[in-house]
């Protein structure tokens, strides 16, 4: 396959803008795991033509790769929108609800795949979905958001009107009521491995805040901006969560979903309800995943209908309007090259944390804490943890889903409940790639190249490119 793809890449060479070839490259570069190299394909394909419905579908998938679910799903959701009888969309989004463990969608949107094409029946979304019933709800109360050729989030004409409910537009639909707010149990002692991030956060984080008075005594503010940034899996979103459990502080999350909402409802008005529910309940971490949904360096909407909200959500961080004091502003983010710079000054996200894959003795505190929850025999975690390198956070719960379902089958048929051993552990981990290579592959071309002001030094660190 890689040689198929040197011969594509010279071919391309002498014709740089011919789609079909540009497509064929793209979806072997999805096979080869260079996802990244596939999404700059997929995307060249659509600054020339938009609509094109298979670099759209390549999309998708790239998004599914990259652990992106809410992204693939919405961008799925929008071709089967636009292209009712996109077959592969419907079957990518059963793999998408898969992953999202909503089988009953997932079942939903395959059997509707396989209904305009049979042959797209793949024996393993079968095996998967065997013995589900289907959802009645056809995938389209997902709040769906128009995605242009640059990947772009934007207005959709329906979308403007009405929302999914039929609600007209106009702020009321954006609902962010306190139940979007807890306060976390899990605390770092919840979270496995990560040992050296932890202390970076108490250094960076939880001291500044524990001592509010000591910083306000030489009029420092405390809070601001803090931009998480890694390969997918890898705990950006559950480290966030246990640092406000650490501080018994007010957590509120705000995923890609409500980015979009805001992208096509009231935006203004909605991110300052945010900030508001953050201030009023300081101490409190108000964490933005997915954070390059809304701060992606893509000039042509920054034009367009998204300045708005990139607008508001700078201004309402400068605090320029109302005080921040004791608001932390987290941001994950898979792709940090994607960051527009306005982002990154003094009092936005000034400061970084790289999420690294865990390390040996990493996975294997991981691996105890998944234990926990799992009847298990026997239990060796150095010799999982010996044979998962690689592996995120994400993985290796892959791992234990994979030798749970291998064990559940054989415990069916006794009706016993039969205990997890090390062995059935390992035999799961070979069959599961780990996740975080591609990115790497990615990340250390922005790092080697791109490494202004000392951004990505500790992605080289980890790499062992440059001196701890
Ligand atoms: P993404 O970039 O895809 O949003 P992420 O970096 O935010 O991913 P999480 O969502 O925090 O990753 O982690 C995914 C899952 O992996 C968690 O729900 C948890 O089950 C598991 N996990 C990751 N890291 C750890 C860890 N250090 N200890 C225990 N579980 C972990």
């Amino acid at each position: 396959m890689a040689q198929n793809l040197d011969a594509l890449r010279l071919a391309l060479q002498h014709s740089p803008d011919n789609a079909p070839l540009l497509v064929l490259f793209a979806d072997g570069c999805l096979d080869e795991g260079l996802v990244e190299e596939a999404e700059q394909t997929f995307q060249r394909v659509l600054q020339n033509d938009p609509a094109h419905a298979d670099a759209r579908l390549g999309l998708a998938h790239v998004a599914l790769l990259q652990g992106k679910t809410s992204q693939a799903a919405v961008r799925a959701e929008q071709i089967i929108a636009d292209t009712p009888a996109c077959a592969a969309a419907f079957i990518l989004l059963a793999r998408i609800h898969i992953t999202e463990g909503d089988l009953p969608k997932a079942k939903a949107m395959y059997d509707q795949g396989i209904a305009l094409n049979r042959s797209l029946a793949d024996p393993g979304i079968e095996k998967d979905l065997h013995g589900v019933k289907p959802s009645e709800d056809d995938g389209a109360g997902r709040k769906r958001a128009a995605i242009t050729s640059g990947g772009s989030y934007m207005e959709s004409a329906k979308d403007k009107e009405d929302d999914d409910d039929g609600h007209p537009r106009g702020g009321a639909a954006f609902d962010l009521g306190l139940a979007e707010m807890e306060k976390p149990k899990l605390n770092f002692a919840g979270v496995g491995g990560m040992e050296a991030l932890k202390e970076e956060i108490r250094m960076k984080i939880i001291y500044p805040l524990q001592h509010a008075e000591l910083f306000k005594a030489y009029d420092k503010k405390v809070g601001g901006g803090v931009l998480l940034y890694g390969p997918p899996g890898c705990g950006k979103t559950l480290i966030s969560k246990a640092t406000a459990g650490e501080i018994k502080a007010n957590f509120i999350a705000i995923g890609l979903h409500q980015i979009i909402d805001m992208w096509i409802g009231n935006s203004e008005k909605n991110m300052h309800e945010v900030f508001e529910l953050a201030r009023r309940n300081a101490p409190s971490i108000l964490f933005f995943d997915e954070i390059d949904a809304l701060a992606a360096d893509r000039r042509d909407l920054r034009q367009s209908a998204g300045r708005n909200i990139i607008n508001s959500f700078l201004m309402e961080m400068d605090g320029s309007e109302s005080d921040n004091d004791g608001v932390l502003i987290l941001g994950a983010t898979n792709a940090p090259w994607h960051i527009d710079s306005a982002f990154r000054r003094p009092g936005r996200f000034d400061r970084t944390l790289f999420v690294p894959p865990p390390d040996e003795g990493g996975r294997a505190a991981i691996i105890e804490v998944m234990a926990q929850k799992k009847p298990i025999a026997e239990l060796d975690p150095r010799a999982l943890a010996k044979k998962t390198d690689g592996f995120s956070g994400a993985d290796l719960k892959a791992v234990f889903d994979l030798a749970t379902e291998e064990v559940l089958n054989q415990a069916m048929k006794t009706g016993k409940v039969i205990p997890l051993t090390t062995k059935d552990l390992i035999k799961a981990a070979g069959r599961h790639q780990a996740t975080t290579k591609a990115w790497f592959e990615s990340a250390k071309n922005y790092a080697m190249y791109s490494n202004q002001s000392g951004f990505y030094d500790d992605v080289l660190k980890h790499l062992g490119l440059m001196k701890r």
